[in-house]
């Protein structure tokens, strides 16, 4: 059923004569796992359309799943630039990983530090945590607070935020003035998660008027 358009001969191997496999959820793009191929894995994946690799581990050949039962339908396989590595889109039945994690990359080693220099991910990031706390209310959370209280008190909120943002704009110093629209815009989240508008909906209508 399947061909390929390059042959093993054709890809550049490492120090072992294997060549490294990336291995992606189709329909998620999740990578899932990272294993090695020699001719014969290739070869038998092209043909049986089950990823096959070769194990270092165990000197041999590897059908994936072959105990576990958790196969890997190929969907694509592709080359990189320079041909020394493979990139496999699949359909995976069960956990990729044999631990039973859907992916073998779930420990993480280096992290970038919170985001706060882009405005568009500290918005959504304060929504979703407004809108996790509707979902799943948190002992004395002032959002819950809000919540419990109803809409009126959402609206009376947004009402006096929107006044202290006017009297502090009279203030030459912009201090204050940071102050009162950070709670505005918090208070207008909260609005918002109490009616159902995410953020992807107010930008939509932005950038529709333009
Ligand atoms: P399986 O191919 O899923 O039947 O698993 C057979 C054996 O291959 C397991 O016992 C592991 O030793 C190994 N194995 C399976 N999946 C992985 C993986 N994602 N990464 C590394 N080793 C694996
Ligand atoms: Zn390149
Ligand atoms: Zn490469
Ligand atoms: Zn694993």
């Amino acid at each position: 059923t399947y061909e390929s358009s390059l042959a093993f001969k054709e890809f550049k191997l490492n120090g072992d004569g294997l060549i490294p496999v990336v291995v992606q959820e189709y329909k998620t793009s999740q990578v899932l796992m990272v294993a090695y191929m020699n001719e014969e894995a290739f070869d038998r994946t092209v043909e049986t359309g089950k990823m096959t690799y070769f194990s270092r581990s165990r000197q041999s050949l590897w059908v994936k799943g072959e105990t576990s039962g958790h196969v890997q339908y190929v969907k694509t396989l592709q080359i990189d630039c320079d041909k020394d590595t493979i990139l496999a889109k699949v359909q995976q039945v069960g956990p990729a990983c044999h631990t039973g994690s859907q992916s073998c990359f779930y420990t993480d080693l280096v992290k970038k530090a919170h985001d706060t220099t882009n405005p568009l991910t500290v918005f959504s990031e304060v929504y979703e945590t407004i809108a996790d706390r509707k979902k799943n209310p948190k002992e004395g959370s002032y959002t819950n607070y809000l919540f419990d209280k109803g809409i009126d008190k959402i609206l009376k909120k947004c009402g006096e935020e929107a006044t202290e943002i006017i009297i502090a704009a009279k203030n030459p110093d912009a201090e204050e003035l940071k102050y009162e629209i950070s709670d505005f815009l918090y208070h207008m989240m909260v609005l918002m998660a109490e009616c159902g508008l995410e953020w992807s909906d107010i930008v939509k209508e932005l950038a529709h008027r333009r």
